[in-house]
């Protein structure tokens, strides 16, 4: 730890407390009599994510809450909901205690979410991370919902316009 004033890197803490953001510590500088503060905190693991194409790159919050939110984009979904999704995934990531994950096990984990959330998101996000080259697959994955659609789970907002009588019968709303 260099001193700011002369550069010189011997120190000695004169004072040291717990702040919010790690400890706190006063230091002087032996050299020049200077006093400075330096904190220090945890870093926090990190966690790189495997690409498909095997390239591997710090796992972003930033960028899959970007992801999801534009899925879910104009959906009729309650606030602060898609951060929570994405909280979610990222404590369940850095509980796998791993240090690499591939990015197939994120996709996953945001498309089973996704699925128990709203139907369009799901198919929306699904594919961009897919990657449907073609309407069959797409369609594939539609008719796979709509023929789960009986188990759906409450809440679901429905996929389809005329579901949506039968869907609010059965909550009894
Ligand atoms: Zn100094």
């Amino acid at each position: 730890m260099n001193c700011p004033y002369c550069g010189d890197v011997h120190s000695k803490v004169i004072d040291s407390r717990d702040a919010s953001e790690g400890i706190r510590r006063r230091r002087q500088c032996l050299s020049c009599g200077a006093r400075f503060t330096t904190y220090e905190k945890t870093q926090p693991a990190s966690l790189f994510v495997i690409k498909k194409d095997g390239r591997r790159e710090e796992f972003n919050r930033d960028k899959l809450l970007i992801g999801i939110r534009k899925a879910c984009e104009k959906r009729p979904l309650p606030t602060g909901i898609v951060d929570k999704l994405v909280d979610d995934i990222e404590a369940e990531l850095y509980h796998l205690g791993r240090q690499e994950v591939p990015s197939v096990v994120i996709g996953d984990m945001v498309m089973e979410r996704l699925k128990s959330l709203d139907y369009i998101a799901y198919i929306r996000f699904a594919s961009v991370y897919r990657e449907f080259t073609d309407i069959t697959a797409l369609k594939q994955e539609v008719d796979t919902l709509l023929s789960a659609e009986a188990s759906q789970p409450p809440g679901q907002l429905p996929l389809l316009p005329d579901t949506k009588v039968k869907g609010m019968a059965r909550s009894g709303k």
